[in-house]
């Protein structure tokens, strides 16, 4: 009998399945419907040699000590500062939008000081500022919207961000100094060996099975178990009870080139042309020495895995509808990016599943704290009679 059978070898499932088997000595089965372990954030060497992310960059960076510390026990670090460019008007500029992006793009010479009324003289005046449209013209105005925001945004979502979120593009800020790293966390590093060593020392713990190539419906019914961690989709948990909840996809093309470096940065975007929205060379993220090279092109879809939530007002409502099933749904917690219908990094999602163990922590005794001195060990009972 296992305690628990965890759904999803990605950040939220396998970061719970090493706290319950290490903090409180529970027998935790770890199931993914992929080949691999380690969610989107696996990693792997190609037929070359490289090092690639099969579901795209991912670059780690956290504000939080904790999250960062943590992850620490299972891997050493390699510092890295992501940097993109964007194809804009012929050329290739900062983005974040910085003062050498405004400055290149329009041949001008303006400070740090100038620029914030230069962009005061353009920006729109929005009352309630609510989608990803508002939260761009407010700040910079409509020309560098369009620029560097409509077009990716409609590729990546399928949608104007008019209909979405204003917290989709807000994760893109506006600076005005010349700083172009594309994040400011105070931690930023890429797991020296990549993810995926990373994930197989957390899960490597006696207490922990793992199977891959295993999907929830197929074994839940035969696998003896207490309690699950769902980390999949929530509107698939529930068979779809409420209509399907929208997530984005991807699919991606990787290609090895035979040259030593391809990009200037690690990321280019592509805002005004291509079907792609960005091409990435790993490379520059895992420092990896090699005469060749490994780039992956982008290609958002409708179809395919769900990588992305899809945030706007009528998916929030639908999102409650599950959320509220999943409350009332005993004995299994939902977490992570899919499950939680939440645009979550990396470190979030780290983060979600700690707050999560505290929380089961609280409310569920551990199991020698169940057993009155002097009871019979279940688990040693099962397992002579097996
Ligand atoms: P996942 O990694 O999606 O893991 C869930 C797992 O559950 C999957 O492996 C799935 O196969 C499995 N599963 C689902 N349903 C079932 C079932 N019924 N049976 C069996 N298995 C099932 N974050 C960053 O911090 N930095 C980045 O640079 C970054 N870049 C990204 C780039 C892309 C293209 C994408 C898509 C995401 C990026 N992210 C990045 C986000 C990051 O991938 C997520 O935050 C993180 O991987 C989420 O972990 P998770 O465990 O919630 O979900
Ligand atoms: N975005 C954009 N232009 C860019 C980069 C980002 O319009 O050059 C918008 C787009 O809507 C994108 C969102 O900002 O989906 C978030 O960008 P981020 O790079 O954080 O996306 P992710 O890495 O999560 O795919």
């Amino acid at each position: 009998m296992f305690d628990w059978l965890i759904v999803g070898a990605g950040f939220a499932g396998s970061v719970l399945a090493e706290r319950l088997a290490s903090q409180r000595g529970e027998k935790v089965l770890v199931i993914d419907r992929r080949p691999h372990i380690g969610g989107n954030a696996f990693d792997r060497y190609n037929e070359h040699g490289l090092l690639v992310h099969q579901y795209g960059p991912h670059i780690f960076h956290t504000n939080s000590q904790r999250i960062f510390d943590h992850l620490s026990q299972f891997t050493a670090w390699r510092a890295y500062e992501h940097r993109v460019l964007a194809s804009v008007d012929g050329m290739l500029v900062p983005i974040p939008i910085n003062l050498d992006t405004v400055n290149r793009l329009y041949g001008l010479d303006l400070t740090s000081e100038e620029l914030p009324a230069w962009f005061a003289a353009r920006a729109e005046p929005v009352e309630v500022v609510k989608t990803s449209e508002d939260v761009v013209v407010s700040v910079v105005g409509r020309e560098l919207y369009e620029k560097f925001f409509q077009g990716y945004t409609r590729k990546q979502w399928g949608l104007d961000p008019s209909q979405l979120d204003k917290s989709i593009t807000a994760r893109v800020p506006i600076r005005t100094n010349r700083d172009d790293r594309y994040f400011t966390d105070s931690h930023q590093f890429m797991p020296r060996d990549g993810y995926t060593r990373m994930f197989e020392r957390m899960l490597d713990h006696p207490g922990i099975s793992v199977m891959t190539n295993t999907e929830y419906r197929a074994i839940r019914d035969f696998v003896p178990h207490r309690r699950v961690i769902f980390t999949g989709p929530i509107d698939e948990y529930f068979e779809y009870r409420h209509g399907k909840l929208p997530y984005r996809s991807l699919q991606f093309q990787h290609e090895t080139l035979d040259t030593e470096q391809a990009l200037p940065t690690g990321t280019v975007n592509y805002p005004q042309s291509e079907d792609y929205t960005r091409v990435s060379e790993y490379k520059h993220m895992t420092g990896q020495v090699h005469p060749k090279t490994a780039i992956t092109y982008e290609y958002p879809s409708a179809e395919g895995d769900p990588y992305y939530p899809i945030l706007r007002p009528e998916n929030a409502v639908l999102y409650k509808k599950y959320e509220a099933l999943a409350q009332a749904t005993p004995d299994v917690w939902f977490v992570g990016r899919l499950a939680t219908y939440r645009y979550y990094n990396m470190d979030q999602v780290t983060g979600q599943a700690l707050a999560t163990f505290e929380r089961i922590e609280a409310q569920l005794p551990r199991r020698e704290d169940m057993r009155p001195a002097g009871d019979i060990d279940r688990s040693r009972l099962e397992a002579s009679a097996a």
